[in-house]
């Protein structure tokens, strides 16, 4: 197989504000692997905070030797490219993304069918809702017309005037990620509490990842909404350590390693009762519609990067009803803008 990537940066439609910091752009790589004349696209996503960059991705992908790789060989495949390292995620997520691609074209199937996934309808995709004065709340709000589920990023030191603003605004449910914003118990659960009476579904990683085990039992027995894992979990082999501290795991495949590792973490999570979401960066099409081929697996899905950016350079995913759609096509159902 030949592969072959360059970097490339997307470029945000409204600066990102968290509570971290802003930013109007992500790095990602973007990666082909071809092999008798069919692509096979992947994607690297690199959010500052995780520690990758357009640097670690080009070394890594620089180490592999795709000349040896045969497809039927999927698996170990991904298992030595997991073996150079102990981190490197989105490196690893963007080659396993664009072998399934590459696999369900070789094949003639969606990716989702090579995991026994038949279902074909999703949940609806939340829409991100970043911080922003209210003229510029209202504004995403409107943009976010054909979308049925708001991601609300709290954390800030005026959550409360926040949500009670957006609340008094829309209708439309609403999934409260606060980035660990919240870093004393009592304000956490004071605020879980208000959110409870406000149409909130679910709280994404309320805390800090640092929270003691203590602190994460006492939350998740009190809190009045479920709680979900963002930060505090990457990987299959993290799910044992915090099973019994939440409600529910968000899934990402630049955390997971990509869509193998992903789909196991379903697997475990079904197994055990956790409540699943399916959830992304700063990610074009290529990525996402990756995600959406597991995603008719997840309680909530939150697959809202390609409409945040500016210059995907694949087609837009298409809605309907609020819903990312699967079709027929072979591999991810990414196509080259
Ligand atoms: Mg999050």
């Amino acid at each position: 197989m030949i592969l072959r990537f360059e970097p490339y940066q997307l470029q945000l439609k409204h600066p990102f504000r968290l509570a971290t910091g802003t930013r109007t752009s992500t790095s990602t790589v973007q990666v082909q692997i071809e092999e008798n004349g069919i692509i096979g696209y992947g994607e690297a996503s690199m959010p500052p905070y995780l520690g990758e960059s357009i640097e670690s991705v080009t070394s890594f992908l620089l180490k592999l030797k795709s000349e040896n790789w045969q497809i039927e060989n999927l698996s170990a495949i991904l298992q030595e490219i997991d073996s150079l390292s102990e981190k490197d995620n989105a490196a690893k997520a963007a080659i396993d993304i664009a072998l399934h691609d590459l696999k369900g074209k070789i094949l003639g199937v969606p990716t989702r069918e090579l995991f026994g996934i038949t279902a074909t309808q999703t949940p609806p995709t939340a829409m991100t809702i970043g911080m922003g004065t209210e003229a510029e709340l209202r504004q995403k709000v409107a943009e976010a017309e054909n979308f049925q589920l708001l991601k609300i990023k709290l954390g800030g030191p005026d959550d409360k005037d926040k949500i009670d603003f957006l609340r008094s605004i829309t209708d439309k449910p609403f999934l409260v990620d606060a980035n660990q914003g919240w870093t004393d118990v009592e304000v956490a659960l004071r605020m879980i509490d208000h959110l409870s009476s406000l149409n909130v579904l679910m709280v994404e990683q309320p805390m800090p990842v640092n929270t003691t085990t203590e602190t994460w039992r006492l939350l998740k027995e009190k809190s009045a909404l479920p709680i979900f894992a963002d930060e505090s979990v990457k990987r299959l082999a993290d799910l044992e350590n915090v099973s019994e501290l939440f409600h529910g795991i968000n899934i990402k495949l630049m955390k997971s390693t990509g869509l193998a590792e992903a789909n196991a973490m379903f697997d475990y999570c079904h197994k055990t009762g956790l409540q699943t979401m399916i959830g992304c960066m700063t990610e074009s099409s290529c990525a996402i519609m990756a995600a959406a081929q597991l995603a008719s697996r997840a309680n909530f899905v939150d697959l809202d990067g390609p409409f945040l950016i500016s210059n995907n350079p694949f087609e837009e995913p298409q809605l309907i009803g609020g819903c990312i759609q699967l079709d027929s096509i072979a591999g991810n159902g990414v196509i080259p803008f």
